[in-house]
């Protein structure tokens, strides 16, 4: 398969930039596999597992939404947080999930402070469930 330039950016820096021969994200429009000669395309990103592959091998990051940009050259994903398998603090994530899910025990449904609480519940077990899958 034809490879690609693949970017991962985020407000802290470059997570990722190397070649690869497909991407599969999960897009709000539903999972989205994107390999070279794509057509041109702006897609919003779930919290979710991105997988960069190429040959037999497969990268996982950890994505926290943000904006997948398929351009001629090449791909961007820019994200709020973004963390390969291999970077993600197990620990710290879990100790992130206890303190959601406490939040969303205490607090009234249809609040911000609770919709905040089920991101940083998604974002948590994200992470937990990308730093465990190969
Ligand atoms: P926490 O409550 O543990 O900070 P969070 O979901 O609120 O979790 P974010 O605001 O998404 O954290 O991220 C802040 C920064 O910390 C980002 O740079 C992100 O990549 C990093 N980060 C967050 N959680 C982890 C983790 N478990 N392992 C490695 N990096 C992490």
């Amino acid at each position: 398969m034809k490879a690609f330039t693949v970017n991962v950016v985020t407000p802290d820096g470059p997570v990722f930039d190397s070649e690869v021969e497909m991407i599969i994200a999960k897009a709000k429009s539903g999972e989205l596999g994107i390999m070279a000669g794509h057509i041109p395309l702006v897609a919003p990103l779930e919290i979710g597992a991105v997988r960069l592959k190429n040959g037999g091998n497969t990268e996982l990051v950890a994505v926290s939404g943000g904006l997948l940009e398929v351009r001629p050259e090449k791909v961007t994903i820019l994200a709020q947080a973004a963390e390969i398998a291999e970077k993600i603090d197990v620990e710290r994530a879990l100790a992130a999930k206890e303190r959601a899910e406490r939040r969303l025990n205490e607090m009234k449904q249809d609040t911000l402070d609770f919709k905040r609480a089920e991101l940083a519940l998604q974002r948590a077990l994200n992470r937990i469930s990308v730093s465990g899958k190969k």
